[in-house]
């Protein structure tokens, strides 16, 4: 079976170079193939969008509210070829299939409501002493989005995922550029949403779906004049350079890039010496679930150097040990991870190709001070945790960190008075600052920030998860009148 891209309505003709996605688990390449997208096509795409943006945008949301939620039962009604497919090309156990489906399925539903919610366009009116002159603003859609399917969400972050549902909630027509680790998955997916466009008598081009292997197709289109706005879930070095080529246009365009980030967590002393079992065991989970291939994952841990901590240490390590290996998401992403993992660490063979072993890495500060590579994000089942002697050497620790999706901090209300400095030197550099908890687990929800300062994330105003995430592709527009 041949996949091909959907320019619009239609799907391409073109039989240009195929490739093919990977099983991990199976050790062996999946049968369809995916037919890379023309420079013709791209231009089609593009096209079709601007031309789909005059009617789309002025969409009434009730409208826009439907076609999301059509998607939605889309998806419902084609799960268990999407769940299938989404298992063969993203390794990942049925049971996170399911999950991540109905989150996108909710999402999506929830965007949608949104725009039904009073005063989601913030609608302001001004007019002066005299009543001579009236001004008012609200938001209009920013025009068409190109957005970048991630790796690690085929189906949340992906096709129909939070970038897309909010782009068009917006009254944005969206090109997707499907992610190549799961292009089957985000082609059966373009086909619910496509069906759902036309049904709804939607305008040709309000979606596109595009196939590359390579960074051709998403390069054009992130440079086509008719692009007005980005976004993007991944590397830092792939956020990074669409930002820049965003930024050398003719007239530059806003890249919304959620990327790299350790999450640092601090532990104060008081719930490592009353609540171990109940953290080892939370922590244990959050760092090695999906292979710990979130962008939340706890990759930094401090805690302070008492018995409590050696003891709580042991501990995570021990449960870890016992863990089995995981499977990672794709051949590429294994071996980035153990190339490096090995730069800095024994590596711990699996036994099972493309798996690894969960670990906690432990790390004296002064080496943590002194090496800028325990600062990045590990993209798998590991986290470092270094012990602090002092709140001061703690703060400079802490210092030493660049933006962040989120930090945590644990402990008791009086600590968390008596240590303000620290929680705001965590606020400073994160979007969501978790008390008592962990990181992973992102709630949709009207009041989420899934966005962060630099390089966590490309502006540190917005957010990429819950409702707030459309406000990214509007613009106010502010209408004068004189009497
Ligand atoms: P990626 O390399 O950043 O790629 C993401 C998407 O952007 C892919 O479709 C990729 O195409 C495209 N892309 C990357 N660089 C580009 C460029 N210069 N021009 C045009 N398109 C470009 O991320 P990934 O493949 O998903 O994973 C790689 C690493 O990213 C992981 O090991 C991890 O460290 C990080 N990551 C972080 C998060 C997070 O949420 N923080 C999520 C996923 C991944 P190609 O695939 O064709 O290169």
């Amino acid at each position: 079976m041949i996949f091909k891209s959907s320019i619009g309505f239609r799907f391409s003709k073109e039989n240009n170079t195929v490739f093919r996605t990977f099983n991990c688990i199976q050790n062996t390449e999946n049968e369809e193939g995916f037919c890379v997208a023309t420079k013709d096509e791209v231009e089609q795409a593009a096209e079709l969008a601007h031309q789909a943006f005059r009617a789309y945008q002025k969409t009434p949301p009730e409208l826009r509210a439907q076609f999301l939620s059509a998607i939605g039962d889309e998806l419902n009604t084609n799960r268990e070829q999407l769940i299938t497919q989404f298992c063969k090309e993203a390794s990942l156990p049925e049971s996170r299939a399911i999950i991540e489906l109905n989150r996108t399925v909710f999402q999506l539903k929830n965007y949608g409501d949104y725009l039904l919610s009073p005063n989601w366009s913030r609608f302001i009116e001004s007019r002066d002493a005299h009543q001579t002159l009236f001004i008012h603003s609200s938001l209009q859609a920013i025009g068409p989005v190109v957005v970048f399917g991630s790796s690690n969400f085929p189906f949340a972050y992906s096709t129909a995922g939070g970038d897309t549902a909010s782009a068009l909630a917006a009254g944005c027509p969206v090109i997707v550029k499907a992610h190549p680790m799961h292009a089957g998955t985000s082609c059966l997916v373009a086909e619910c949403i496509v069906r759902v466009a036309q049904k709804l008598n939607l305008p040709d081009g309000v979606f596109s779906h595009l196939l590359d292997n390579g960074h051709a197709v998403g390069s054009q289109l992130v440079q086509h004049e008719y692009i007005k706005a980005v976004g993007f879930t991944g590397s830092i070095k792939g956020g990074r350079a669409l930002m820049d080529l965003a930024a050398q246009r003719k007239s530059p365009i806003p890249v919304f890039a959620e990327m790299g980030s350790i999450n640092p967590v601090v532990f104060f002393a008081s719930e490592l010496e009353k609540n171990t079992a109940f953290w080892v065991e939370k922590y244990a989970h959050s760092i090695s679930n999906d292979a710990g291939q979130f962008c939340t994952k706890p990759g930094l841990i401090f805690v302070p150097n008492t018995p409590d901590s050696t003891f709580f240490i042991e501990q995570v390590k021990q449960a870890l040990q016992q863990m089995d290996p995981k499977c990672h998401l794709h051949p590429n992403l294994f071996n980035s991870f153990k190339k490096q993992v090995e730069q800095s660490f024994d590596w711990i063979e699996s036994g099972q190709p493309f798996h690894s072993q969960p670990v906690l890495r432990e790390l004296k500060s002064i080496d943590f001070k002194k090496n800028e590579q325990f600062r990045e994000e590990f993209f798998g089942p590991q986290s470092i945790v270094v012990k602090y002697q002092t709140i001061e050497e703690l703060e400079k620790m802490l210092l030493l960190l660049d933006g962040q999706l989120t930090s945590t901090v644990i402990g008791s209300e009086e600590e968390f008075d008596k240590h303000e400095s620290i929680i705001d030197l965590l606020k400073e550099r994160a979007g969501r600052i978790i008390f008592n908890g962990v990181p992973t687990g992102v709630t949709v929800c009207d009041a989420m920030v899934h966005g962060g300062v630099y390089p966590s994330a490309s502006d540190s105003r917005f957010t990429a998860v819950g409702s707030q995430s459309v406000y990214r592709f509007l613009r106010p527009i502010a209408v004068q009148k004189n009497k």
